[in-house]
């Protein structure tokens, strides 16, 4: 099973630095996905925490590297590349207990809104008061 965030980078672990995804379709567009494996497979992890083994999903029409599910929790705590991945799980949680009749679904709604509203703002205060120390 994969998810979907991308990993437009990868960090290889034979030269210890990031390259990008563009690198190994050139790559495989030119020797092909044997020499591809022969590569990178094993040899790639998520270009943030340099944790994460990546997964190479070469296709025909598809080329994406991700973190395949059993995976996911080798990502460094609060790699940016898990955070996503977190969050589904949180907002599964969120729907998926019981007792949610109409009320509870509303209340829910209500604080979750409620939470989104107050980070925009904190977010906003936090640009302007950047913005007032440029001036
Ligand atoms: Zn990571």
């Amino acid at each position: 099973m994969t998810n979907k965030i991308k990993h437009d980078e990868f960090y290889f672990e034979v030269d210890k630095v990031n390259h990008e995804l563009r690198e190994m379709i050139d790559f495989y567009s030119k020797y092909g996905r044997a020499k591809l494996d022969v590569k990178y497979e094993g040899k790639i992890y998520c270009s943030i925490c340099k944790q994460a083994p990546l997964n190479i999903n070469f296709g025909p029409k598809r080329k994406g590297l991700s973190v395949l599910q059993q995976n996911q929790s080798k990502h460094l705590d609060g790699c940016s590349k898990a955070v996503e991945e977190a969050n589904k799980k949180e907002t599964n949680q969120f729907y998926s207990e019981s007792e949610l009749d109409k009320s509870h679904i509303n209340k829910r709604l209500e604080l979750l809104i409620h939470s989104l509203f107050n980070s925009k703002k904190l977010l906003l205060r936090k640009r302007i008061r950047k913005i007032l120390k440029l001036s």
